[in-house]
């Protein structure tokens, strides 16, 4: 007799959850500095603006907004965000755009409605753990893209797509999660061509392409297929959390009108429509102007804090860290020296509690779990002094283990 399966589908019963919100839990202990997270700094968060918006918004509700929305969102909202993505050079009106709730529902709807169970996926060899999560519990089958410096190595990727024939490619090309890397743009052309020979739908998240420090990435995926007349099919997704505020859960998706037709069904499925609350208060906040002085500001903030935590690690950590000054984003991706142990996931969390530092192993992005010589560190989170303070302790801690390996 076959063992009876408990009430979860084995998918969902055998997944671990998140090890970086595993982290977040003791993020919050006393004393702890967290390098952990990918979050804001809550002081550059826009607390005043979205205030007056929400006052604002307040004043005018009456029984319409709040009744049941359209599914692709809130008109008001789509216009504003139609705009954002034609300052980004995209060709894009408001009707082609739709509101998800985050980016991260687009990631797990574009999963579904794309990728039938068992179809391969392609996604880089180090990712977001979130993403990788949805195409796992869409069946997909994940295949592995090496990634360096430069973001997803394309140079690797023919024969990978002639082996597996993967149906869709996710990327995130802008300061990606975990690597900080930047594709370049010879090499988001060459993923155009690749993707149009090989009929493979490319996923674009672009959550950080704004936070650039020195100068502005390349331009989307997307748009360079549009400049080309279209002869891949891209789903482009930027969000709000990382330029805005986490907190309304909201993001854009522009994808060809045959892909937005199924994400649409599938969302109707998933929420019917993200909260019209956030997306008016959104609405308001952007119509106001204000969102291009505060990314003035956010850039050089972060850009601070980013060279505050490079140069606390390279004066603490010396040459058991090895790694490039952030161009953006929120992520400084370290490899540990060969004179360190390799260590899984949970002896992480263990350094953390002993030297009150959390910091991210490269086990969690990648694809099998299996320990890596690499850390995520994040400069987004913490004040300055404690920017510096968590590399002197991460220096400390790193010492220690080199000495007892
Ligand atoms: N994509 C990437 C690469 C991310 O790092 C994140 C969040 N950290 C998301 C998507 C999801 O963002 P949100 O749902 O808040 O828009």
């Amino acid at each position: 007799m076959t063992p009876a399966r408990g009430p979860l589908r084995p998918l969902y019963a055998q997944a671990s959850g998140s090890p970086i919100r595993a982290m977040l839990a003791l993020a919050g202990r006393e004393g702890m500095v967290s390098l952990a997270g990918g979050h804001p700094d809550p002081a550059l968060l826009p607390a005043e603006w979205l205030r007056e918006s929400l006052l604002e918004v307040a004043g005018q509700l009456q029984g319409r907004s709040l009744q049941y929305g359209a599914t692709e969102g809130l008109p008001a909202l789509r216009e504003a965000s139609a705009a954002l993505l034609h300052q980004r050079g995209l060709a894009a009106q408001a009707e082609d755009v739709l509101i998800t709730t985050g980016s991260q529902q687009a990631i797990d709807l574009l999963a579904r409605v794309l990728v039938e169970p068992g179809e391969g996926v392609a996604v880089e060899s180090f990712n977001y753990p979130a993403a990788l999560q949805a195409f796992r519990f869409a069946g997909a089958r994940l295949v592995e893209v090496p990634t360096e410096a430069q973001g997803m190595d394309v140079e690797k990727l023919e024969p990978i797509l002639q082996a597996e024939g993967p149906r869709v490619l996710y990327v995130v090309p802008n300061f990606a999660n975990p690597t900080g890397a930047v594709m370049p743009l010879a090499r988001r052309l060459r993923l155009l061509e690749l993707a149009a020979h090989y009929g493979v739908t490319l996923i674009e998240d672009d959550p950080y392409g704004e936070l650039w420090f020195g100068e502005a990435p390349p331009p989307p995926l997307a748009q360079l297929n549009q400049q080309a007349g279209s002869p891949a099919q891209v789903a482009y997704m930027i969000s709000y959390s990382k330029v805005v505020a986490p907190a309304l859960r909201l993001g854009v998706l522009l994808a060809p009108a045959g892909i937005a037709r199924g994400v649409v069904l599938a969302k109707q499925a998933a929420d019917v429509h993200s909260g019209s609350l956030e997306q008016l208060t959104l609405a308001a906040m952007l119509t106001s102007g204000r969102l291009h002085s505060h990314l003035d500001s956010l850039r050089p903030a972060y850009a601070a804090k980013g060279a505050v935590l490079a140069e606390a690690l390279r004066m603490h950590c010396g040459d058991l860290l090895e790694f490039d000054e952030p161009l953006g984003g929120m992520f400084i991706w370290a490899k540990l020296s060969n004179a360190l142990p390799l260590l899984p996931t949970q002896a992480w969390v263990d350094f953390g509690l002993e030297h009150q530092v959390l910091v991210v192993p490269g086990a969690a992005f990648s694809i099998s779990g299996a320990a890596q010589p690499w850390l995520r560190l994040s400069f987004a989170n913490p004040a300055a002094e404690a920017l510096r303070q968590g590399a002197e302790r991460l220096g400390r801690g790193l010492r220690k283990l080199a000495t007892t390996a």
